[in-house]
């Protein structure tokens, strides 16, 4: 017989809410992870992670932030822990590129309530940032972010306090699924249990190599750097932003502590091909793209680096989600390839996980982020056309 009614492999960011979602559920449910929540060497770290209804990258996340900003809010209760921060946000750049334009289409699809800021507005709301004449700036007020370890670690601590049992410290090495059982083979044991969860973020390659999809990992520096006066103080109003020039999108958080404000670039990164094995140091020409942006943009920050980390998007070949229920096994679900922007939805998702594996339909919602969708897996025609195996 199976030791647990579920197995959830990977408690990061959406494995830990996953994990609440099915213990509160009254589900006997097992997580393992290699390392402990709120860990830096996957994809949640790093302090401080974007919430925006005014959604570039497709006006079908829409519904999903509200209801994962509802999950946010009741944990926040729960706990009576402040973990979301609704700063506004600041989306600048040229009118017909990306940016704007798929923040427009969000904004009009769902009425997202979003105020166009003339130069003078520009300036009162953002002292210490400098926008080009040709760029335009679309600020969504009730915009913010969360922090992201203190996130991981509540739904870790809520879903062991609700009955979920959390090993950490061991790899899993290999999992195997039949129509009512599934087998986890960590570095020193093996579970069972009748369903299985895999959110593996940058593991996704080894953990699902069997959907054929492209995942691609990449390396993302972020940075922070000494500001003076009140320019950049989120105590002062100051919002974070998202700013698309002609290099790519940058973005970046106002001054919350004593390391100032944190930018990265959000496009480009180099390719990651162990996880585990990244260089964790700073990289100059990374480095560089972000001091030019800010030379030119956040003209008063202070040339001086204050702290760096290094994090891990993992790129779908389409930059969506893929979640949905194993196309080989019905009592296997997963989520992956969350493309750099998948932390805001993680409250949603571990709970729509939670009913995927137990067996219900896959919530409309989330149809557009399926696994079958074109594009997105290797065919046998591609591997013949590569020469790949
Ligand atoms: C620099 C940066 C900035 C970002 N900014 C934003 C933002 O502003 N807004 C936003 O919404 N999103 C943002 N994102 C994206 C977001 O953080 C990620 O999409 C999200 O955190 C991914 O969560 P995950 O659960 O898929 O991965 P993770 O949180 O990395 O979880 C995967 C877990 O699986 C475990 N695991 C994997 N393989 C194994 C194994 N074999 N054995 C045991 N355990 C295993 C790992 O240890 C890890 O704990 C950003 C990402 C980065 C890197």
């Amino acid at each position: 017989m199976s030791q647990y009614d579920v197995i959830v492999v990977g408690v990061g960011g959406v494995g830990s809410s996953t994990l609440y979602h099915l213990a509160r559920s009254g589900v006997k449910v097992l997580g393992l992870d290699r390392f402990s929540p709120g860990h830096d060497r996957g994809s949640s770290h790093g302090g401080m992670r974007m919430v925006r209804r005014a959604y570039y990258e497709h006006p079908s996340y829409v519904p999903l932030v509200d209801r994962a900003l509802q999950e946010w809010r009741e944990l926040e209760e729960s706990r009576e822990e402040t973990l979301y921060h609704p700063v506004g946000i600041l989306n600048v750049g040229k009118n017909d590129g990306p940016l704007i334009s798929g923040v427009r289409a969000s904004v009009e699809q769902h009425k997202v309530d979003v105020d166009e800021l003339t130069p003078a507005q520009f300036k009162k709301r953002a002292p210490g940032i400098h926008r080009a004449d040709d760029h335009v700036a679309l600020f969504e007020k009730n915009a913010g972010y969360l922090q992201v370890e203190a996130c991981v670690q509540a739904y870790a601590d809520e879903a062991v306090k609700a009955g979920a049992e959390l090993r950490v410290g061991g790899a899993v090495r290999n999992w195997s699924a039949r129509t009512s059982s599934v087998t986890v083979e960590t570095e020193s044991r093996t579970f069972t249990a009748g369903r299985l969860v895999v959110t593996p973020g940058p593991w996704a390659r080894d953990l699902l190599l069997d959907l054929c999809i492209p995942f691609e990992v990449r390396r993302k520096p972020v940075y922070w750097y000494q500001t003076e006066g009140n320019d950049y103080q989120a105590s002062k109003g100051v919002p974070a932003f998202l700013y698309e020039t002609g290099d790519g999108i940058f973005y970046g958080y106002p001054q919350v502590d004593k390391f100032g404000v944190k930018v990265g670039e959000h496009t480009g990164g180099m390719r990651v091909q162990d996880p585990l094995g990244l260089d964790r140091g700073v990289d100059p020409q990374d480095q560089k793209r972000v001091e030019t942006f800010l030379a030119d943009h956040l003209p008063n920050v202070k040339r001086r680096c204050m702290q760096h980390s290094v994090c891990m998007y993992t790129m779908s070949p389409d930059s969506h989600f893929v979640i949905d229920r194993h196309p080989h096994h019905e009592n296997v679900a997963f989520a992956a390839g969350l493309s750099g922007h998948g932390f805001k939805f993680t409250s949603i998702l571990g709970k729509l996980l939670a009913g995927i594996v137990m067996g219900e339909a896959i919530d409309p919602d989330l149809k557009f982020l399926h696994c079958n969708r074109p594009g997105l897996r290797f065919t046998d025609a591609d591997f013949e056309e590569t020469g790949a195996v």
